[in-house]
């Protein structure tokens, strides 16, 4: 697909683009977001091309799973506090790229306030993990 060949993010799977890689397995990345709202902040995105939380179907379930289990792999690897880190996914037509990646920041207390605000836990631009489980658990009735 033509869109797949000029993503982005697509890129820095196929090592065409440089990225910080902090994690790598079959199915998703984790990298650095090249922009951090805090000390820490990453991406963690499936090796397939998903538009974005959007366009997930239930048949996405397993992928999407894997990405929010990945939160805890990077957590434990450098040591986040999970109190103090936030995650979400852009919901269109907010996504500044067009490849689903979930945001993962921390600590929340060093964001910035206009970050802040950017980054709004289930606001109309950013949607937490948990709103897009029950999303695609509602899909599948
Ligand atoms: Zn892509
Ligand atoms: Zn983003």
């Amino acid at each position: 697909m033509a869109e797949e060949a000029n993503c982005i993010f697509c890129k820095i799977i196929r090592n065409e683009e440089p990225g910080e890689k902090i994690y790598e397995d079959d199915d998703v990345i984790c990298i650095k977001d090249i922009n951090p709202a805090s000390t820490h902040h990453y991406l963690i995105l499936p090796k397939k091309h998903i538009r974005s939380a959007k366009t997930l179907t239930p048949e996405d379930s397993e992928i999407f799973d894997k990405i929010v289990a990945t939160v805890d792999i990077i957590s434990e690897k450098l040591d986040l506090n999970p109190a103090s880190t936030r995650t979400g996914f852009h919901w269109p037509p907010f996504n500044t790229v067009h490849h689903l990646h979930l945001h993962v920041i921390s600590p929340i207390e060093k964001m910035h306030f206009m970050r802040k605000m950017m980054f709004k836990p289930n606001s109309y631009w950013f949607v937490s993990t948990d709103y897009i489980k029950s999303y695609l658990e509602n899909c599948k009735l």
